[in-house]
């Protein structure tokens, strides 16, 4: 397919929904989602729709990556530094994410979603892509503090290790469980008078789970 075209589409439909972060909009412009889904799913690889990727899991809408990272980078002029991503999934916003920060280390709680990402990954040779095996509720604490926290599965709360695994000046990104079971965006940031946190749109993540599988 050519995908370059179909892709720069996208982009142009990322920034309508309001997403101006031109760093932001130009990784998602580079990096290949359809490589990134099975081959059944690949005519449905650039639109704004989460896909299926095995074991229960998805792949998150470009709509949701793109904000995500934009709210992550806070109008950050350069890169980011070490960013720290919960739920690897296929590998798809790991990728996304090793354009916009220096270093990227993403965990994922189920071996088979880590192996399918290594495979998906290894062709384009990330060096700053760090991918771990393990329960990303724990965070890393070796790649601590992280100037950046995401997460692509949504919890009750956002768990203590990550704030404390977070920079001074560092923000975090995540889904959380808000009333009556549906989830919104938490953005936290910590700032040296403390934690600030604000709740955004809705949105509908895999939930975040303990444990590895
Ligand atoms: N960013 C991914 C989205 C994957 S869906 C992509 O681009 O494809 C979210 C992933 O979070 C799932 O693969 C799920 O297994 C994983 N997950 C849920 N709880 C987790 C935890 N505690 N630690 C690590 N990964 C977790």
């Amino acid at each position: 397919m050519d995908s370059h075209a179909v892709r720069l589409r996208m982009v142009q439909k990322l920034a309508g929904q309001g997403v101006s972060d031109p760093i932001v909009l130009g990784a998602m412009g580079a990096i290949e989602r359809h490589r990134f889904v099975d081959s059944a799913l690949v005519n449905q690889a650039y639109e704004d729709t989460s896909l299926p990727i095995g074991l229960g899991q998805t792949i998150s809408k470009p709509g949701v990556v793109s904000r995500m990272i934009e709210l992550l980078r806070n109008g950050t002029a350069g890169r980011l530094g070490r960013v720290l991503e919960i739920g690897t999934g296929c590998g798809y916003q790991a990728a996304v994410l090793s354009l916009v920060a220096d270093e990227v280390y993403s965990i994922e709680r189920l071996r088979g979603l880590h192996d399918k990402a290594r495979e998906n990954l290894r062709h384009l040779r990330l060096p700053n892509v760090h991918l771990l095996f393990g329960d990303g509720m724990e965070g890393f604490v070796k790649g601590a503090p992280y100037a950046g926290i995401i997460a692509a599965a949504g919890g009750e709360a956002v768990p203590q290790a990550w704030v404390d695994q977070l920079a001074e000046g560092g923000r975090l990104v995540a889904p959380v469980v808000t009333g009556g079971g549906t989830q919104a965006l938490l953005v936290l940031d910590k700032t040296p008078q403390g934690v600030r946190q604000s709740l955004l749109e809705a949105v509908h993540f895999v939930p975040l789970k303990s444990g590895i599988g």
